[in-house]
């Protein structure tokens, strides 16, 4: 049943089944009335003290999921020659900032600086700024990136980055940035909403009506009751100040999430945990917590900034055409047969149809005249 504010509980009313972060929750909700999913998500992930990106390493085998750079250093290596390329494309501009959003581990940016050592030039003209809210994975980043040579300088937010031209790297960093959520209710868009049942416990609810969104896309048009709208605001907003950036100062950027080409309805957030699907409800801050980026989306906002866009390409096209298959060569070559079918392993999960290769996408952005590897004519 969806929760109406008139239905938050008396702070008595015992209910253990929430931890400190959904404690936390469950009163802001009863001193000012049911979150956004955008609202939800950001506490979940952001809360300074018991956020899910605050105070864990969620990457790897041992914790919540893999990503691609944690499959193999191929993946970070073949987005170094990416970069290098693109710089040369872009006149060689000498200083540029090298900034990563999201950088996890900080193992893309590493192995990618590995492989730009066949271009010692690109590595002297590059700043390396890191937008990174994870004091944990801050200091990750800072192990990683010492074992070759380099100390980033680290943001909040890409606005302090400063002003020169830019190449950026975000891979697996939109999906973790809030949502909004509406719900076809009655005829009309309202917010989804995550409030509190009659139990106490976290509940989803559809909150009041009006579109606060101006912006339905056509696909929305004759959208049957109970469909889900979702929309992120926050990653118009930063897509918008990289593609900025990109039309004053110059170069690009690359954008790698699993995600849908064409805007679609449905509700993609979701949440995992030991590599498994949990409830998105169930356990604050203790779960990642996601949704599926709308690359359509993203594309307008940076073409109406003035930018260029190629793609989105399917990942498993875009690093097979980046050489792939010769660089899983060159690195199993005259190696043992155990190693040579984990590096043929780690082709099929980044590139195969069925693992990462076809819902993973790839959005190029530049400034207008600049062609980036692997795209053809501009899109
Ligand atoms: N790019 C890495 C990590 C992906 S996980 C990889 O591919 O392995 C998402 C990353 O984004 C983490 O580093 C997380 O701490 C960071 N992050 C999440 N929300 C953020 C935000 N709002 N601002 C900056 N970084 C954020």
């Amino acid at each position: 049943a969806a929760p109406a504010r008139s239905e938050a509980r008396p702070m008595e009313a015992a209910v253990p089944q929430l931890n400190a972060l959904g404690l936390k929750i469950a009163d802001r909700i009863r001193e000012t009335g049911p979150l956004s999913v955008a609202d939800f998500m950001a506490v979940c992930l952001g809360d300074p003290d018991l956020g899910y990106y605050m105070r864990r390493d969620p990457l790897g085998l041992s914790g919540d999921f893999v990503t691609a750079p944690e499959v193999s250093q191929m993946f970070g290596e073949l987005v170094g020659l990416w970069l290098i390329e693109v710089w040369e494309a872009a006149g060689r501009p000498k200083p540029f900032a090298l900034v990563e959003l999201g950088p996890g581990r900080g193992t893309l940016m590493r192995d990618a600086l590995r492989a730009a050592r066949v271009r010692p030039e690109f590595l002297a003209a590059a700043k390396l700024h890191l937008v990174e809210i994870s004091p944990v994975l801050r200091a990750r980043q800072r192990e990683q990136l010492a074992s070759v040579g380099e100390v980033p300088t680290w943001h909040h937010r890409l606005a302090t980055v400063p002003k020169m031209p830019v190449l950026v790297v975000a891979n697996e960093f939109f999906d973790a940035l809030p949502i909004r959520q509406f719900v076809r209710a009655g005829g009309e868009w309202r917010e989804r909403v995550v409030g509190l049942d009659t139990a106490g416990r976290l509940a989803f609810g559809i909150g009041p009506g009006g579109l606060i969104e101006p912006d339905v896309p056509a696909v929305a048009a004759g959208a049957e009751e109970g469909a889900i709208l979702e929309v992120s605001p926050a990653s118009t907003a930063v897509m918008a100040e990289i593609a900025h950036r990109i039309r004053e100062n110059g170069t690009a950027a690359l954008v790698i999430d699993y995600g849908y080409a064409r805007t679609a309805l449905g509700d993609t957030l979701q949440s995992v945990r030991r590599h498994a699907y949990v409830d998105p409800l169930a356990d604050p801050g203790e779960v990642d917590l996601t949704a599926h980026v709308n690359f359509e989306a993203l594309a307008r906002t940076a073409r109406s900034e003035g930018a260029a866009v190629f793609g989105p390409m399917e990942q498993g096209p875009f690093l097979l055409s980046l050489g792939l298959v010769e660089r899983a060569g060159r690195l199993g070559a005259g190696r043992d047969t155990a190693l040579q079918n984990e590096i043929r392993a780690a082709v099929e999960r980044l590139a195969g149809p069925d693992e990462m290769g076809t819902l993973f996408k790839v959005l190029a952005v530049t400034a207008p005249g600049l062609t980036p590897p692997p795209f053809g004519p501009r899109t």
